[in-house]
């Protein structure tokens, strides 16, 4: 009883400080409270119940030249393109096509002024900018076959409902009912789910729409300094997670280089956008099983999310975009980096994530376009679930490498805009995928690139992965 008392008390001063801190911080600024509290309060994400996949029927696809053809043998003459009018408000974008025969924007109405919605003049189809990626699918209930119903519209996702009395989901939650909660039931139905729901997102977003990687407006002679004390600076920077100040202070007491932290920020950000393409582009040779996880990083004084897949044999990241939200479309956007990487989409792709709906949400809509894969949970280290035993070792595999980010990011105070953070994030990626050594990998790099091997130390190695990423979009432009 006394030990659990002090506990409790404890629990209570810490709680406590807590507030004093919060509002030390409204009085004082928030410079005071935040040294004291940089860690995020732990946030858990929303738990949501999220059923089986849907049976996902596909409409058959037309072709729009057979049908004109067709047309043309049917009426004698062909069918012309739309006439539009010449002080027309409503434009209809060049690069559109109907999503269910490819007819070119020539043959779209803009059905209904400026709200977006088209109409195909070859096949008939309507739809509209959002949902033009999803117009082919028609989505069944996996317990009973029947085609679900749409019930809800919201923002970025359409809500459907399995309406059937006989399907086998509805009758199992009503039979697991208690006599008490069957009472409730009656009288309050809504506070229950016992149907079978399914989400369709219908984010604007194509998965797998590779962009060709652009030129980056950066200009490396305006770097004052040598490459090998750009080298050393980044050695120090990234490799060792050394704050920016202090990199300065260092580079001064110890190379006698007199350069401010501000200075060496801006170098950073500069060599981050010439060696992304690189990262992102490099064709890794990879696995098929990869682990996902998010945390945390400031910026603007607000806690971001960076979401980190990564080969869990390879040792390689993949994809390491922040968001501002812990959402599905931000899962949807990590896991597409990851399949942008793969050649072939694995038939056996496996995915180890955390607990959170959203990846599950994600699956369900890459499924509707055609990319399946599994998602193994790996739910706290204390869950006993068989799941979370398997696949436990690949989660502490990630877990390791969220540590080693955050050691090299606690030197930084958070960023003071998004691009801040990403050209961070990716130098450290650059540096985890081509320049840290693993000891599961036998001291090796995870991706061995012989011209960085040859070098004889480290700042001549990020030098020499400079140059390999200029070479690589000079490449691009003359590709
Ligand atoms: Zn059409
Ligand atoms: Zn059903």
């Amino acid at each position: 009883m006394f030990p659990q008392f002090i506990t409790y008390l404890l629990e209570y001063i810490k709680y406590q400080e807590k507030i004093i801190f919060a509002l030390l911080g409204i009085i004082l600024g928030k410079s005071v409270a935040k040294a004291q509290f940089d860690e995020p309060v732990h946030k858990p994400y929303r738990k949501m119940e999220v059923d089986d996949m849907p049976i996902i029927e596909t409409l058959e696809k037309l072709d729009y030249k057979e049908l004109l053809s067709n047309y043309q043998l049917k009426h004698g003459k062909e069918l012309k393109p739309v006439v539009r009018r010449k002080n027309s408000v409503v434009q209809v974008p060049t690069n559109l096509t109907c999503p269910k025969c490819s007819a070119p924007s020539s043959y779209l109405y803009a059905n209904n002024g400026d709200k977006g919605q088209y109409q195909c003049k070859v096949c008939g189809c309507l739809f509209n900018q959002k949902n033009r990626f999803l117009k082919e699918a028609v989505f069944k209930c996996p317990h009973c076959q029947k085609t679900l119903e749409k019930i809800k519209e919201r923002k970025d996702f359409y809500v459907f409902k399995c309406k059937n009395n006989d399907c086998s989901f509805y009758q199992r939650k009503i039979n697991q009912m208690s006599k008490d909660e069957k009472e409730r039931f009656k009288k309050d139905p809504q506070a229950f789910k016992v149907r079978y729901i399914f989400r369709e997102f219908n984010f604007d977003f194509k998965p797998l729409s590779k962009e060709t990687p652009e030129k980056p407006k950066v200009d490396l002679s305006r770097i004052y300094v040598s490459p090998h004390t750009l080298g050393l600076i980044l050695t120090y920077h990234v490799n060792y997670g050394l704050s920016a100040r202090k990199t300065a202070a260092l580079m001064y007491d110890v190379h006698q280089v007199k350069i401010s932290h501000q200075t060496i920020l801006n170098y950073m950000n500069s060599v981050a956008l010439i060696t992304k393409p690189f990262v992102d582009n490099y064709p890794y040779q990879l696995s098929n099983s990869f682990c996902g996880d998010e945390t945390y990083i400031r910026v603007k004084g607000r806690w971001h999310y960076l979401f980190f897949f990564f080969d869990a044999v390879k040792k390689i990241i993949l994809s390491y975009p922040v968001s501002p939200n812990r959402d599905t479309l931000s899962a949807i956007k990590a896991l597409d980096q990851v399949f942008q990487k793969l050649k072939v989409i694995p038939e056996d792709l496996m995915f180890v994530v955390d607990g959170n709906p959203i990846y599950i949400l994600a699956q369900h809509y890459f499924a509707q376009h055609g990319i399946h894969f599994d998602i193994h949970k790996v739910i706290g280290l204390t869950n006993d679930d068989p799941v979370s035993t398997e696949y436990r070792p690949l989660k502490q595999i990630i877990e390791r490498l969220n540590r080693s980010f955050k050691g090299n990011y606690r030197a930084t105070t958070g960023f003071g805009s998004q691009e801040g953070s990403v050209s961070f994030v990716t130098l450290f990626v650059a540096y985890f995928n081509f320049l840290r050594p693993h000891t599961s990998l036998e001291n090796k790099v995870p991706v061995i690139i012989p011209e960085l091997e040859k070098m004889p130390n480290m700042p001549e190695r990020w030098t020499k992965l400079i140059d390999l990423s200029q070479q690589f979009l000079v490449e691009q432009q003359s590709a």
